[in-house]
């Protein structure tokens, strides 16, 4: 599955307007309290499908588990998670958590012919000693050798095992690695790494249904990038665009968010920003320093040029929605280009 195809799907889960999904988390956050959940991601996703009530087996496994428990046990939390709630957008997590299910399996019998083994080992060991125990004579060596092979066998059993172990453990390790890259793709742009445009709406919609604090929005477009594209070719220009990513991930101040809009267009989510001078003057550093930056050819000290983008800056008010503040942002952007790029409008 692509991962356009991957949000479009996660999305898909959550088809409510603003309103039922007020209305339904206003079911499940009482629900919680009087269950003593804990607040985390899951359960609110756990919770929130309970009061939808489309799952009536999920519903039956939660009171189930809150009849059962005094408290919510985390591995039922994360098997009904799994189960219900992304149980078809990731394909290749569930891929991967049966091959950890076979492996587990088949530890599992390996463990057991070494049980097996051991208690074998155990019963000529006894018949031994029962041998032993009569007058020791001419069969001692009859004797030594069948502990000696039984030894062997055990022994064998044993290292089989332990190999097993080694490559479930290189197995889990290889697959956690997948599931934490999965999850990073999930949210982040591959090239920037910064978050990618999906996660900012999203992000940028929790945002301003945060009423308290202040939110800007810094909207940010390299200049004249065709041109540089043209001149040195794309693989620069994406090295480019790799280096504002760090630019933008190494200013943020703390609760801000950085993430590419697309092609070459940025944005960051600032929160807990009262006023639009503040919004403003982070700009102008921004703007400072991808000014600063120096491309120079892969490999050599030697500058081939410098690049500069246009800015522009938008403070929520109470009425804004992501469309409605991306739009203020974009408007003032475009006037940065027409006054002559290279500014904070
Ligand atoms: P302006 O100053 O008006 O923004 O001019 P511009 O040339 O930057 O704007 P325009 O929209 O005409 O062109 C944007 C360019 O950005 C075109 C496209 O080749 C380039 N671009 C978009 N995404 C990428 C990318 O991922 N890698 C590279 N190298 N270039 C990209
Ligand atoms: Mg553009
Ligand atoms: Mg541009």
């Amino acid at each position: 599955m692509s991962q356009s195809e991957l949000h479009a799907t996660a999305l898909a889960l959550y088809p409510e307007d603003y309103r039922e999904a007020a209305a339904l988390l206003k079911q499940a956050v009482p629900l919680m309290v009087r269950h003593n959940i804990p607040p985390n991601p899951v359960h609110y996703a756990l919770w929130y499908t309970y009061s939808k009530g489309l799952e009536p087996e999920l519903n039956r496994h939660l009171d189930r588990v809150v009849k059962d428990f005094d408290y919510f046990p985390s591995e039922s939390a994360s098997r009904l998670f799994r189960d219900y709630i992304i149980r078809d957008e990731l394909e290749d997590a569930r891929a991967g958590q049966q091959q950890a299910i076979n492996l587990v399996d088949g530890m599992e019998r390996d463990v057991s012919h070494s049980v097996s083994g051991s208690l074998n080992f155990k019963a000529s060991l006894g018949q031994c000693l029962e041998m032993l125990a009569e007058p020791v004579d001419k069969r001692l060596p009859a004797i030594l050798s069948e502990l000696q092979q039984s030894t062997q066998a055990m022994h064998d059993q044993q290292e089989r095992f332990l190999s097993q172990l080694h490559t479930a453990q290189a197995e889990i390790k290889n697959l956690r690695d997948k599931l934490e890259r999965a999850q990073l793709d999930a949210t982040l742009d591959g090239l920037t790494q910064v978050l990618n445009r999906s996660t900012f709406s999203r992000l940028l919609e929790q945002a301003l249904s945060t009423p308290t604090h202040g939110v800007a929005l810094v909207m940010l477009d390299i200049d004249h990038f065709k041109q540089f594209n043209d001149q040195y070719g794309h693989p620069l220009g994406d090295r480019v665009l790799k280096h504002v990513g760090q630019v933008l991930r190494s200013s943020l101040p703390p609760q801000a968010l950085a993430a590419r809009y697309g092609g070459e267009e940025f944005c960051v989510i600032l929160r807990d920003c009262a006023d639009l001078s503040a919004a403003r003057d982070f700009a102008q550093v921004l703007r400072q320093k991808i000014q600063a930056l120096r491309i120079k050819a892969r490999g050599t000290d030697e500058v081939l040029d410098t690049v500069t983008a246009s800015f522009g800056v938008a403070l929520a008010n109470a009425h804004d929605t992501v469309e409605s503040l991306v739009i203020r942002a974009d408007d003032a952007l475009y006037k940065a280009k027409r006054n002559g790029r290279n500014q904070v409008v």
